[in-house]
């Protein structure tokens, strides 16, 4: 690791996913989140999370035999599994004193380093009825809660944070637009009494200097924004003096989380390269870099990968590096432990839903939340032309999971979609829609099936994880070219695209014609017709992309680019030439 300078981070996310027991966390964001933190602690690295409690979790999904959702809250107890910490903070919030206490979990390194992860929780008696309720749904409520949430998240523990100890060498990183209100606290901090309208740019590039943001989203609507009035009965008149001098606000006074990250962050960056063009068309005032999202390698790779591993390049869990050699790994080893993987999720499935499947048959999954521009019902674009697919090429079964946010309608309308296609193909494609989707689930599955399918509406993947997951375990995606698959795509080598990386606009008919083009001509007579040319495929996807698509590379570029960057530009070379 280079040179730390003394600092630590604060990792602060709306969602975490800790472990299976915890579930605070909704998808890609909560585990990336997670993948870093155990990422950073493996590296040893000085860090500490903070996040929200969420005692009513992301919610228990319940599909009916149309495939309508019902939701259940996922309720857990932190004092049953944590400790608390001693201090307490205040929030006000609309002008109430909000009491905030926190839980105190714990990411441990292959080393046995530790991450402490800050879980803060208003559910106190000393708060109003409604209060006590800010910290136990994850993205639910109205926009007031939604605000309300965000002061206790940026805010609170910003407060946790100080009360706890950790001085002036924080560096905070926002990860995602939720938490940027926490700039607000530091600025304060940095008046030290002064009045918001006397604050200057000083004041401002010192609490730049200090942090650090992530964003996610690749359109404007999906950015939190909260009207003037709704932020003026939130914050209270001395905070949104504080926000007013930032001068971010937009034009009609709203609040917009990511133009406020913007604005006091000394460091942005997309999660993608492509991301980061997408955002800079967005944001073209601010320089944004960007720094590929991975995933946490061991913790992804499924038992038979982990003992194939051990046994060819024992070094990859402390260097994932070392997953460049699976290369001469011979391909006799990786079919055996693709086998067995695919054998314990075909177990999986079998008692999660009663569905046996196959398991010589091609097996296509498809896994992520439920949400429309991730189109999962694309497959069934076309019944009639996929079923004659199968039989001039050979069989073939889909497993999908995946929840719909509980007011997503279109989310939830491509389940039953996806169910009326099951019924369609019944005799022809076996279709299994698995409830609850979590990491468990997602673990199965991405080491479980043959190919890893992603279809999202581009520009809308800002990067994509799950795929990476498949690559760990030699699993190779057919996917648009979107997200980190523009990066990790290479044709016939890695996977397989779906249209092209220049195309203009996305073109549903286009991209669902090529997608049925690439199955037919491509992969399932690959498949079928040579089997170890499959497997070199798989070998491939783990050599070049498990070895870089993995949170210990991008925690890595974290440190080097973001937190701790060396002082400096490059010497240019000729200079360096004379020099020598
Ligand atoms: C990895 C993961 C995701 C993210 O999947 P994407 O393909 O990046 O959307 C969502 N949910 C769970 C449970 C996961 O493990």
């Amino acid at each position: 690791m280079p040179e730390l300078g003394n600092g630590i981070v604060a990792y602060f996310s709306m969602e975490i996913c800790l472990e299976q027991r915890i579930p605070t966390y909704s998808g890609g964001l909560g585990v990336l989140a997670g993948d870093t933190l155990r990422s950073a602690a493996d590296l040893e690295l000085p860090m500490v999370a903070v996040s929200l409690a969420h005692r009513k979790g992301y919610f228990h999904q319940h599909l009916d035999a149309q495939g309508q959702q019902s939701e259940t809250p996922e309720e857990w107890r932190p004092e049953d599994l944590l400790e608390a910490f001693e201090p307490r903070v205040t929030v006000e919030i609309e002008g109430r004193t909000v009491q905030v206490r926190a839980w105190r979990y714990a990411v441990h390194g292959i080393t046995g380093h530790a991450i402490p992860v800050v879980l803060l929780d208003t559910n106190l008696e000393e708060n109003d009825a409604w209060d006590r309720t800010l910290t136990d749904v994850l993205y639910g409520g109205d926009q007031r809660y939604r605000l309300a949430q965000e002061m206790v998240l940026g805010m609170g523990g910003a407060a946790m944070l100080h009360a706890l100890g950790y001085d002036d060498r924080v560096h905070y990183h926002i990860n995602e637009g939720h938490a940027a209100l926490l700039t607000l606290v530091l600025l304060d901090r940095q008046l030290g009494g002064r009045a918001p309208w006397e604050a200057g740019d000083a004041d401002f590039e010192a609490v730049r200097l200090r942090c650090i943001f992530t964003t996610h989203t690749p359109v404007p609507a999906g950015h939190d924004k909260f009207p003037e009035e709704q932020v003026l009965q939130s914050l209270g008149e001395h905070y949104t003096a504080l926000l007013s001098a930032t001068k971010c606000c937009d034009d009609d006074g709203s609040l917009n989380m990511t133009y406020l990250a913007l604005r006091l962050s000394r460091y942005i960056n997309g999660v993608a390269m492509r991301h980061r063009e997408v955002s800079r068309e967005m944001f073209p005032a601010h320089p944004i870099d960007s720094i590929t999202n991975g995933v946490h390698a061991v913790t992804w790779a499924s038992g038979p990968f982990r003992a194939l591993y051990d046994r060819h390049m024992p070094e990859w869990r402390r260097d994932n590096l070392y997953l460049r050699y699976a290369i001469a790994i011979p391909l006799e080893d990786i079919r055996k432990a693709h086998d067995a993987a695919k054998h314990a999720m075909i177990e999986e499935v079998e008692r999660r839903s009663g569905v046996r499947l196959d398991a010589a048959t091609m097996t296509i999954g498809f896994a992520r939340r439920a949400t429309p521009y991730k189109r999962a019902d694309m497959i069934f674009s076309d019944i009639d032309r996929l079923r004659s697919i199968v039989e001039a090429t050979g069989p073939l079964q889909i497993v999908y999971g995946g929840k719909a946010h509980p007011r997503d309608e279109g989310g939830k309308a491509l389940i039953r979609n996806i169910f009326e296609a099951a019924q369609q193909l019944e005799g022809t494609i076996r279709v299994v829609y698995l409830e609850n989707y979590d990491i468990d689930l997602a673990c199965r599955l991405t080491s479980g099936v043959d190919l890893w399918l992603n279809n999202p509406r581009k520009p809308l993947e800002a990067s994509g994880t799950s795929g990476m997951k498949a690559a760990l375990n030699g699993v190779p995606s057919l996917s648009v070219l979107d997200g980190w698959w523009f990066e990790g795509h290479i044709e016939g080598v890695t996977g397989w695209s779906i249209g092209g990386s220049a195309d203009p606009e996305p073109d549903e008919t286009r991209e669902s014609n090529d997608l049925y083009v690439k199955l037919e001509q491509v992969i399932l007579p690959l498949f079928y017709g040579l089997p170890l040319g499959y497997v070199q495929v798989m070998r491939h996807a783990i050599a070049l992309n498990g070895s870089f698509f993995n949170t210990q590379r991008m925690v890595q570029q974290y440190v080097r680019n973001a937190y701790f960057p060396t002082q400096g530009e490059p010497v240019p070379e000729d200079e360096e030439a004379v020099r020598s």
